[in-house]
């Protein structure tokens, strides 16, 4: 397996057969609005271009993952990129059918879909009512025969149904959002450093993060991540790779897995309608 973190969210995910690009956002520097609201510090977004690496990635993409529709995840770039492509989307029960209404080929994201077994686990984009209108957002398990399996984690405070999920599945590799996005209103709306650091220590993964030193509002950097695992004893098993750069996870795959749990029937609700205003593409 290999992991190729291109910019914030965006990952080039080699898994078996599949080249999956999680989560685009395409956008050149500047081409969207600030997310910072209050408190100072907004710029448009996103603050940093795509890697060199970029364009030779995304061509040998087969099909897309996406966790969610906010625009750090998946923007007009990103949408016309996938429509030109016509790469497959596999999602979660919520977004599908409004990516659908978008001209695009979405797909479940569910066990028995390209060889892959599947959990989607819901998280929390934030905590009261924010976490609400910032919702519904999900993270999922993939495990593929004779890879490591991965956990894409997705948007999320620590929660406890996050934690379940990590000790019940035990996956080899998460990928986890790190930059602690704050809109300065209504506290965190990804898991701050100190949550990072529980994750870590509550799993037995190698856990990768991203989401960082991409966007306006999330102010946790690279350097500093780095030394708080260092300090923390956390380094040998953490990653927090450049744009551009590849890691890669040789098996042996952890044997037997538990099987992940089959995912209840979910349709788009009130929040999601808000997710999809908010969303713009
Ligand atoms: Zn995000």
């Amino acid at each position: 397996m290999k992991i190729q973190h291109l910019r914030n969210a965006t990952t080039l995910l080699s898994l078996g057969e599949h080249r999956f690009l999680v989560d685009p956002m395409l956008s050149l520097p500047g081409a969207m609005p600030g997310f910072k609201m209050f408190g100072g510090g907004r710029r448009r977004n996103p603050i940093v271009p795509l890697p060199a690496a970029a364009s030779e990635a995304l061509a040998t993409a087969t099909a897309v993952i996406l966790t969610h529709e906010h625009p750090d995840h998946f923007d007009r770039a990103g949408l016309a990129w996938v429509k030109e492509r016509g790469l497959p989307v596999y999602t979660n029960g919520i977004d599908a059918p409004s990516v659908r209404r978008k001209g695009l080929d979405a797909h479940l994201l569910e066990t028995g879909v390209l060889g892959l077994e599947v959990e989607t686990v819901r998280s929390r984009h934030g905590r009261g009512l924010l976490g609400w209108m910032l919702g519904p957002v999900a993270g999922y398990y993939l495990a593929h025969p004779g890879e490591p399996s991965v956990y894409l984690l997705g948007d999320s405070i620590l929660t406890e149904n996050v934690l379940e999920a990590v000790e019940r599945l035990q996956p080899d590799v998460i990928l986890a959002p790190a930059g602690a996005a704050n809109l300065g209103i209504g506290g965190n709306i990804l898991f701050s450093v100190d949550e990072l650091l529980e994750l870590t220590r509550r799993a037995r993964a190698r856990l990768v993060f991203n989401h960082l030193e991409a966007l306006d509002h999330c102010p946790t950097t690279r350097a500093g991540l780095r030394a708080r695992l260092v300090e923390e004893g956390l380094a040998d098993r953490t990653f927090v790779p450049e744009d551009g750069e590849t890691l890669t996870f040789d098996g042996p795959a952890q044997s037997p897995r538990e099987k992940p749990r089959s995912t209840p029937a979910e349709r788009p609700g009130a929040q999601k309608w808000i997710t999809s205003a908010f969303a713009g593409t």
